[in-house]
C-alpha cells in the first residue's frame, strides 16, 4: 500500500494510505453538508466544516485506538509489530507473525471491537453528559458513539478476515486443532458474509440507493478478496513451514569478479539469461551482488566504464538468509523486498547459494498439484 508514514506510537509506526484521506474527506463532508446542519440550521457553513473535520480526526483516532489495542496485545503475546496502516476499509496492524495459539488468536482479535465498542460507550456516556440542550459538542460526540458501535459490531461479524472471524476460527482452532481447516471455514463464512453485503449493495442500487448500494458492494468485494487471499497465505505458509532453505537454493550459480565492467558482465553473463542476479566475488569473498536491475540503473554510454564493484548492490546492504533458515522466514524476506532473490550464507562473507522466487514457486507448484492427486475431497491432508 502507498502512503505517509506520521510517526510512532510506542515504537509502532502509524501509515496513512493515501485512499484513507477518501474516507476522512468523504466524513467531513456528509457531517458539515447533512449531519449538523439539519442539527443547527443557525450555523454557519465554516462551523459546519469544522465540526466535520474534527469528528473525521476523532473518527481517525478511534479507528487508530482499535488498531492499538490488537497490536498492544500481539506485542504482549512476543508477536513483532512493524506498522499500523489506515486505508479506506479501515485500519490494519501489520504483526509479523501469526499467532502461536488459539488462546493468543482470541485474545488479540476480540480486544479490537472490545476497544470500539468501549469506546462507544465513553462517547455515549460524554453525550449523556452534555444534557438535553443540542450542542456541538453533544453532536459530535453522539456520531462517535453511532460509529465506533458500528465498527465494534461490523468486526464481530464471524468472518475471516474480519476480527470476529478470526475469533471464530481461534474457537475451531481450539476444538479442532487443525489451523487450516479452521481458516478454512472461518474464509467460508467470510466469504458468504461478502457475496451477501454485495447482494444488498446491488438491491439497494436497484432500490434508488445508489451511493450506500455501491459501497456496500465495494466492502463485499473487498472482505471476498481478503477472505480467500488470507486462507491461500496460510496453505502456502504452511508448505513452507519447517523446510529449510538449503533444500531449495541454487548452489550452481555463475559469480562475477567485482573488476570486470557493466557491458562484459551484460555480454558474458546475462545474455545468456541463466540468472537474474550475479554473485560478486572477489578470493571467494562475496563482496556484493549485481542484478539486472543494478545493470539498468546505469546509463548505456556508461557501460563500458562503469565497473561491476561501482553498479553492484554492495554487501553491507544486502537482505540474506542462511541454509538453516525457516523457507517461510526466507520467503517473507523475498515478498517484502520485492526481491527476485536472496544470497544464501553459510558464514559472513561466504556463499552458499541463491534462493530464486521462481524455484520457491515452482516448489509450491509441485506441492499443490500433489496434495490435489493425493487427497482429492478429502479433509484431512495435513
Ligand atoms: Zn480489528
Amino acid at each position: 500500500m502507498r502512503g505517509f508514514s506520521i510517526g510512532r506510537i510506542a515504537g509502532i509506526r502509524i501509515r496513512i494510505d493515501w485512499s484513507w484521506l477518501i474516507i476522512f474527506l468523504l466524513v467531513a463532508w456528509t457531517l458539515a453538508v447533512g449531519y449538523f446542519p439539519a442539527l443547527f440550521p443557525t450555523f454557519s457553513t465554516a462551523v459546519n466544516w469544522v465540526l466535520g473535520i474534527v469528528s473525521s480526526f476523532l473518527l481517525f483516532a478511534s479507528v487508530l485506538a482499535h488498531e492499538l489495542a490488537h497490536s498492544f496485545v500481539a506485542r504482549s503475546q512476543g508477536l513483532p509489530v512493524e506498522s499500523i496502516t489506515l486505508f479506506i476499509f479501515g485500519g490494519v496492524s501489520e504483526i509479523e507473525e501469526e499467532p502461536r495459539t488459539a488462546g493468543d488468536e482470541f485474545r488479540m482479535a476480540f480486544v479490537g471491537p472490545l476497544t470500539s465498542l468501549g469506546l462507544a460507550g465513553i462517547f455515549w456516556l460524554i453525550f449523556l453528559a452534555t444534557g438535553p440542550n443540542a450542542s456541538p459538542l453533544a453532536a459530535v460526540v453522539q456520531y462517535l458513539a453511532v460509529i465506533n458501535l458500528a465498527l465494534g459490531l461490523f468486526n464481530l461479524v464471524p468472518g475471516f478476515p474480519l476480527d470476529g472471524g478470526r475469533v471464530l476460527r481461534a474457537i475451531l482452532w481450539a476444538i479442532t486443532d487443525n489451523l487450516r481447516r479452521a481458516t478454512r471455514i472461518a474464509s467460508y463464512v467470510g466469504q458468504g458474509f461478502a457475496f451477501f453485503l454485495i447482494f444488498v449493495g446491488v438491491a439497494l442500487i436497484f432500490g434508488g440507493a445508489f451511493i450506500s448500494g455501491i459501497w456496500l458492494a465495494f466492502i463485499g468485494w473487498f472482505l471476498n478478496n481478503a477472505a480467500s487471499a488470507s486462507y491461500r497465505e496460510l496453505v502456502v505458509r504452511q508448505s513452507l513451514e519447517g523446510v529449510p532453505v538449503r533444500r531449495l537454493m541454487a548452489t550452481d550459480v555463475d559469480r562475477v569478479p567485482p573488476s570486470l565492467t557493466v557491458q562484459q558482465v551484460i555480454d558474458q553473463y546475462i545474455l545468456s539469461g541463466r540468472q537474474h542476479a550475479y554473485p560478486v566475488q572477489t578470493d571467494g569473498e562475496l563482496v556484493g551482488l549485481i542484478c539486472l536491475h543494478d545493470v539498468r540503473s546505469v546509463p548505456e554510454d556508461a557501460r563500458t566504464t562503469t565497473t561491476v564493484a561501482e553498479a553492484m548492490t554492495p554487501y553491507d546492504r544486502l537482505v540474506t538468509s542462511t541454509p538453516d533458515e525457516d523457507l517461510a522466514s526466507a520467503v517473507d524476506k523475498l515478498g517484502r523486498g520485492g526481491y527476485e532473490q536472496l544470497p544464501v550464507l553459510d558464514a559472513p562473507h561466504h556463499l552458499a547459494g541463491l534462493l530464486r522466487r521462481r524455484d520457491v514457486i515452482n516448489y509450491l507448484q509441485v506441492q499443490s498439484d500433489l496434495e490435489g492427486t493425493g487427497s482429492r475431497g478429502g479433509e484431512g491432508e495435513q
